[in-house]
């Protein structure tokens, strides 16, 4: 029997699997037994493995031979706290279908999509019981909170996995149903959490002002000095590996349906920047940032405290994109930080993990990799045909600002490239309050996932 999606989502969505958050717990375990048990339902050997968090599931299904295509399907049961509990209009864990929309934390990230490929594999099984592809369902419960035990796991499971030939998600985004985008390439990142301090405590700012440097003004005068006037990173050599985008990608993206009007608008900013002339839209997709995330120190209570802070902090983050390495650039970041450091306060420098860019070019474009896989190449048709059958119009061919961290983890560990399709739209509120999935992204999805994997296994 194949499953019915909305019910199937709505009972998905119900367990409040909330990863950061150790009061979830009993949430977490029931929508990990939920999904094993559909897996299982559709024959797949499912299995657990422990990480030092919450286990991933792995579950294969299919025959396990040379001449036949394995497809690993990536996924996250893992979601978002729900808070701010009372922005909701009906509960974030209670899923109801308002207007064409499933709501409920979740449902569109990413329980929708694991929706959308579960269904659209059923219906395909319910024709083809002996269907020749191998499916390694690949769903980890740590996403929402950077995937912190991926890298252990791949470390453990890398040989195993690079059995496969490539790797299938939906957890990016597509401007809506009529605009469907594949995802070429996500920004890599990585953090720094920069503190100066000054005096051994803070100091009466009559008493002892005049020689000491405030630590305020010496990280504000830092922080100042990391932009050029014209908004590009003032770090020396940050921009020497960026590959420029191709004509095809800036043609891409001419074509996706949002001006910079429209932009401005969504994000409520009364003007853009344009670090080296680059439109906003080419600013998101195709270069690097280095961004101020939080920034802190002295007194912050009522009134005024007239003193020399001891301390201030900075939290720092740069998204990066193709050929930057993340430790590469990190480093010079550190080596700015450290030389225009002044002599009369210490730094410390706390890095938080991160991860180099993932892109990957469809095949036909002048920057293919000439070792694509041919199951890769071969699924990328696969879904350019299912796509435009399913929704009416060719998918764009676009990087995507965010990152996803564990792709590029995999095309280093196992050498397996992504092929990315967005099912969730600006409108689902991903993240946010009242969360949702429209009902209509789900079954023309479900009709171009059913396409692309016929085609992957039959060739047609
Ligand atoms: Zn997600």
């Amino acid at each position: 029997m194949a499953l019915d999606p909305i019910p199937f989502l709505s009972k998905y969505a119900s367990f409040p699997s909330v990863s950061t958050d150790s009061t979830y717990a009993e949430g977490m375990k029931g929508a990990r037994e939920y999904i094993k048990d559909a897996l299982a339902g559709l024959g797949f050997d499912v299995e657990e493995v422990a990480t030092p968090k919450h286990p991933i599931i792995l579950a294969d299904r299919g025959p396990d031979r040379e001449d036949v295509p394995h497809v690993i399907i990536y996924g996250h049961y893992d979601v978002q706290p729900a808070d701010p509990f009372e922005l909701w209009k009906t509960p974030a864990f209670e899923p109801v279908v308002r207007d064409g929309r499933l709501y409920g934390r979740g449902t569109a990230d990413n329980k929708g999509p694991q929706a959308v490929q579960l269904t659209a594999l059923s219906r395909l099984l319910e024709k083809h019981p002996d269907l020749p592809l191998r499916i390694t369902f690949m769903i980890e419960g740590e996403e929402e909170m950077g995937s912190p035990s991926f890298p252990g796991f791949l470390k453990k499971y890398a040989e195993r996995l690079s059995q496969a030939d490539m790797i299938l998600l939906s957890d990016t985004g597509s401007p809506g149903t009529e605009q469907i985008v594949v995802t070429t390439g996500l920004r890599g990142m990585f953090g720094l959490e920069v503190t100066l301090t000054g005096p051994a405590m803070d100091l009466h700012s009559g008493v002892n002002g005049g020689p000491v440097l405030n630590p305020i003004q010496a990280l504000t005068e830092l922080c100042a000095s990391l932009h050029n006037k014209d908004g590009r990173v003032n770090v020396p050599g940050f921009y020497d590996a960026v590959v420029e985008p191709l004509p095809w990608e800036r043609e891409e993206l001419a074509k996706l349906p949002m001006s910079e009007q429209q932009y401005k608008d969504l994000l409520g900013v009364p003007d853009f920047v344009h670090p080296g002339g680059a439109t906003a839209l080419e600013l998101v997709r195709f270069f690097p940032t280095l961004e101020f995330n939080g920034i802190g120190g002295g007194y912050q209570g009522e009134g005024s405290k007239t003193i020399i802070p001891a301390k201030a902090f900075v939290k720092i983050t740069c998204r990066l994109v193709p050929d930057q390495d993340a430790a590469d650039i990190e480093a010079k970041v550190r080596k700015t930080l450290e030389e225009r450091c002044p002599p009369q306060v210490k730094m410390s420098i706390n890095p938080e993990t991160g991860g180099s860019p993932y892109y990957v070019a469809p095949p036909g474009r002048p920057n293919t990799a000439p070792d694509l896989s041919p199951v890769f190449a071969r699924a990328c048709e696969a879904a350019e045909v299912s796509i435009e059958k399913a929704f009416g119009k060719k998918p764009l061919y676009l990087r995507e600002g965010g990152s996803v961290p564990i792709i590029r983890q995999m095309k280093d560990a196992t050498g397996l490239d992504s092929l990315m399709i967005g099912l969730f739209t600006p409108r689902d509120n991903l993240h946010a309050p009242n969360e949702s999935f429209e009902i209509d992204m789900m079954e023309k999805g479900i009709a171009a996932y059913e396409g692309i994997l016929h085609r992957l296994a039959f060739g047609e």
